[in-house]
């Protein structure tokens, strides 16, 4: 596979550039290079749109002669201006315990990690980057080292999952084998200051004539962008988790910086607001075990204090180590007298097992080596990337 760049600015765009990536457009974006690129006509373009909607989304194809419902002629149109092909998986690493984690390149410096997760039963997540890097610096998290290179766009977002189904042999979307029944925008970055993309990236991942995971099935999650929070859940319909971490502000300060931004009364009043809450749309509240910091029984008792009255599932997360990290892993047995405080007052708290640890794919050990470039630099390693 080669890697293109998903410059979807198309008006910026480089003559020269190449065929254009159409895997992840919306169906918006898709109607507008239809037109603009391969001559079609505005009033027919809403249609062609659709067609090739359920040949790349459904079926998932990676060449224009498979669209058998297209005439030749347009195939042949299409096949010069556009291409099908996703971006290149740099690395693929396997765990034993069959977690995959992809390294992804979408232009040079721009690289992320996915990472699927296969369940006990016939289901498993997938869990997306929304950004390169992040601009939040959470003291336990592998990517808070990483300064923020860009956000991703809709299309490298969408074509994340896309890759992971090629990956798994799962086109089409009617095949009964299917292993990614839910997608977690758990991976780098921070998806609520990415929100425009993210949300079209849902539209996309959802929409039931294409790959068609529903909505109930997707979760977003934030380190706590409360003004952001209402408009996730307008927006997206999605389900919400939140990196909460610690149960008073002066910890959570040094654990999420955000807090000092929106501490946690704030927080808990945009969660509260959150639409359709109830006992089939619970907030997941992830909070990831750190010994001797935030794993006492009487931090147990204030969390579940805390949430008092909000649809909730707890996560709790045993803290993967990276390298030179400033913290160490709660004691088992610490862990499960909190879950049993937790559990006992009503409140599922699966522990989160690590998956993927051996391949560095574990919950906060993603981190790519994209570093942001100058613009300057940026061009010149992208003009010597595209020379063959
Ligand atoms: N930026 C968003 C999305 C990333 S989600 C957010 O922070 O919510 C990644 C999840 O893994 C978050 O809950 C994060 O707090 C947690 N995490 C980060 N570093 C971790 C580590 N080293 N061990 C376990 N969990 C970690
Ligand atoms: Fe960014 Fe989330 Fe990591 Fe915090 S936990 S640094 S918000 S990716």
């Amino acid at each position: 596979m080669t890697a293109h760049a998903l410059n979807l600015d198309f008006s910026n765009r480089p003559v020269e550039a190449g065929p254009i990536p159409l895997a992840g457009l919306t169906r918006a974006q898709l109607r507008d290079v239809l037109v603009e690129h391969a001559g079609v006509d505005e009033k027919k373009a809403k249609m062609r749109a659709d067609q090739l909607w359920r040949w790349i989304y459904h079926y998932g194809v990676t060449s224009f002669d498979e669209m058998t419902n297209i005439s030749k002629d347009l195939r042949k149109v299409l096949e010069e201006k556009f291409t099908l092909a996703r971006a290149e998986i740099v690395e693929r690493l396997v765990s034993v315990d069959g977690t995959r984690k992809y390294l992804i390149r979408f232009a040079p410096g721009v690289e992320v990690e996915t990472v699927f997760i296969p369940d006990v039963a016939r289901s498993g997540a997938l869990c997306v980057s929304s950004q390169v890097g992040c601009t939040l610096t959470c003291t336990f998290c592998h990517t808070g080292t990483q300064k923020l290179v860009r956000n991703l766009t809709a299309a490298e977002i969408a074509q994340q999952v896309m890759i992971a189904r090629d990956d798994l042999a799962e086109w089409p979307t009617s095949n009964e084998d299917r292993k990614i029944t839910n997608i977690v925008f758990m991976g780098m970055g921070e998806p609520l200051y990415n929100l425009d993309h993210v949300s079209d990236a849902i539209d996309v991942i959802s929409d039931n004539e294409g790959m068609a995971i529903g909505r109930r099935r997707i979760t977003v999650s934030t380190s706590g962008v409360v003004p952001k929070i209402g408009e996730l859940g307008e927006r997206t319909r999605t389900m919400l988790a939140i990196s909460l971490h610690a149960t008073n502000d002066e910890l959570r300060n040094e654990l999420v910086p955000l807090n000092k931004k929106y501490p946690l009364d704030q927080l808990m009043e945009a969660i509260r607001a959150y639409p359709d809450l109830g006992n089939s749309k619970r907030v997941t509240f992830e909070y990831v075990m750190l010994k001797g910091v935030n794993d006492s029984p009487a931090e147990a008792r204030a969390l579940v204090k805390l949430l008092k009255g909000v649809p909730a599932k707890i996560n709790l997360i045993p803290f993967n180590p990276w390298p030179d990290s400033p913290y160490e892993c709660s004691d088992w047995d610490t862990i499960e007298t909190f879950a049993d405080i937790v559990n006992r007052a009503g409140y599922a708290s699966p522990i989160r097992t690590p998956r993927g640890r051996d391949i560095f794919a574990a919950c906060g050990q993603l981190k790519s080596e994209s570093v942001k470039q100058r613009a300057s630099e940026r061009r010149k390693a992208e003009r010597a990337g595209e020379t063959p």
